[in-house]
């Protein structure tokens, strides 16, 4: 019987078109499935409160579709006190089970890629096999650049270019059954992490997510059949359920982009190509996907983005000081800038740890150019509370919106938070929703209550300072100062 290969489970976590996983069985001795917690490994992006609370019930999920199969899920913690760390548990975990093989699916943060560069040469000086393998994404960074042989900075050619590539390998199904050791090594209880937070702030993520592999399933079909043929056009409209909700699913590796890929191209060869109407709708969803690829393309060539500026000239952005912005900080934070549709968005952030790609736009430009507030900052909150927080596309997120990024938009396009929210929530039910002291307002007023007549105000049971806020800054004003800012650096118009 060939000697037993341990998996390590990171960012990916499911069975089916699981590479490391599928090499594992290939080698055709027992298989042990390891998940180790080591935040501290991952600074300054420890895994925030909302990915924690996802983490657990992911791990949760995991567990049941390996004991499903016969095996199990070893999980460890790194105490870095006593000098541990994710290679010397590897190492315990080797001698415990005798493996003759240690394989992983690779990450793309730079933290994360030294520390696994370090993991492979240590495992492999003692005569372990260490094998790495692309679970996350279409195409990897390393593979893919420019006619200048330079990484892709603008988004429209690398979309082209990812089209134009061979395509990626097929998705392989999960195994049926995994091969165990005739002796398990040690392991902690799922609920010894404490990732679930103490203070009961996610009764409602239990209602909008379904973490696991089967949540991700069951959520891509439900989207596939639903709101695939018609995401080009009513994918910008947070009011209603259009687009995937696939984030969380896709950054935990719960579902693979490759069988995405290829599932969908294959739709809309059957509909006729891209050119038809269906093919339009579809392909812009692959779009999206790729704008995923194009974060970790960025992220891995520039790894300084995830907390500078792709420009430098943004080095030198007046941005407010951190202290004194504190209020203004906290009331975008809580959703109460006296903006509809920034309060819902940040409500929704806060209530089911995830926001509407339209609204995540509107509510950064808000916190960077009408509040002046580094992006930065933004880009921690969102971080901590967003069960997709992803260092890849929070950053390409966050740097599209402050204009410093690659291919951003500039930061003269300054989002209008008002007609924003009467283009894209004109009937309401996005603001109404989360923000239900404005639900009794007429549609002409709920985005700029401030400008409601007293008497409609008062039929609505609204009293602006009391029951819901003043606006903190004045949009027009607000944008004048911005671009003063602005020409402040020698930016690139
Ligand atoms: P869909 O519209 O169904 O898109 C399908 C998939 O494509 C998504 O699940 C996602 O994986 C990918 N995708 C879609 N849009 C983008 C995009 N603009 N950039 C990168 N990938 C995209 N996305 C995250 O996954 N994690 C983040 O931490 C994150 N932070 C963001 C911060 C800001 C300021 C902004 C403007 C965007 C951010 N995004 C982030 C991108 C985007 O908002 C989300 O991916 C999207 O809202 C997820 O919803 P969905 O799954 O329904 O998307």
């Amino acid at each position: 019987m060939p000697a037993p290969t341990i998996v390590w489970f990171r960012l990916d976590l499911r069975l089916a078109d699981n590479p490391a996983l599928v090499a594992a069985c290939e080698q055709g001795g027992p298989v042990v499935p390891v998940f180790i917690w080591a935040p501290e490994e991952e600074a300054p992006w420890q895994p925030g409160g909302a990915s924690r609370w996802w983490l657990h019930h992911s791990l949760a999920a995991l567990e049941r579709e390996l004991q499903a199969r016969g095996s199990r899920l070893v999980i460890r913690r790194v105490d870095s006190s006593t000098g541990q760390s994710s290679l010397t548990i590897l190492q315990e975990l080797v001698a415990d089970t005798g493996a003759a093989a240690v394989y992983w699916n690779r990450r793309y943060e730079k933290e994360i890629i030294e520390r696994d560069s370090s993991i492979k040469s240590e495992l492999r000086g003692v005569g372990r096999e260490a094998e790495s393998f692309n679970a996350s994404l279409l195409f990897e960074p390393f593979e893919v650049a420019n006619l200048q042989g330079k990484p892709f900075q603008v988004y429209t050619p690398f979309w082209k270019h990812c089209v134009a590539r061979a395509a990626p390998p097929l998705a392989t199904p999960a195994p049926n059954a995994l091969p165990a050791p005739v002796d398990w090594p040690k392991s902690l209880p799922l609920k010894e992490l404490n990732l679930l937070p103490r203070i009961p702030w996610d009764r409602q993520f239990y209602a909008a997510w379904q973490p696991g592999e089967q949540g991700a399933t069951a959520q891509y079909n439900r989207f596939v059949e639903n709101c695939l043929n018609e995401y080009k056009d009513a994918r910008d409209f947070p009011g209603e359920a259009t687009t995937s909700r696939l984030s969380p699913h896709l950054h935990f590796g719960e579902i693979s982009p490759r069988s995405i890929w290829h599932e969908i191209w294959g739709m809309i060869r059957e509909q006729g190509g891209a050119k038809t109407l269906f093919g339009a709708q579809a392909e812009h969803f692959l779009k999206e996907l790729v704008w995923r690829e194009f974060g970790y393309h960025l992220l891995y060539h520039f790894p300084h983005t995830d907390l500078r500026p792709l420009r430098p000239q943004y080095e030198n952005f007046p941005w407010k000081d951190p202290q004194q912005a504190q209020t203004e900080l906290r009331a975008w934070q809580r959703g109460q800038t006296g903006y509809p549709i920034i309060d819902a968005g940040m409500r929704q952030l806060w209530q089911i740890g995830w926001q509407h790609n339209r609204v995540r736009m509107i509510t950064a430009s808000f916190l960077v150019k009408d509040l002046l507030i580094s992006w930065q900052e933004g880009a921690k909150w969102f971080w901590d509370t967003l069960v997709d927080a992803d260092l890849a596309s929070n950053t390409l997120g966050w740097q599209w919106t402050a204009g410093c990024g690659a291919d951003a938009a500039p930061y003269f396009r300054i989002f209008n938070p008002i007609t924003q929210g009467e283009r894209f929530d004109a009937a309401g039910h996005y603001v109404r929703q989360y923000v239900p002291e404005l639900a009794q307002l007429p549609d002409e007023w709920l985005h700029r209550p401030w400008e409601a007549p007293a008497g409609v105000l008062s039929t609505a049971g609204v009293t602006l300072g009391k029951t819901y806020p003043h606006p903190i800054v004045d949009h027009s004003a607000a944008r004048t100062a911005a671009l003063a800012a602005l020409a402040t650096i020698s930016a690139e118009k």
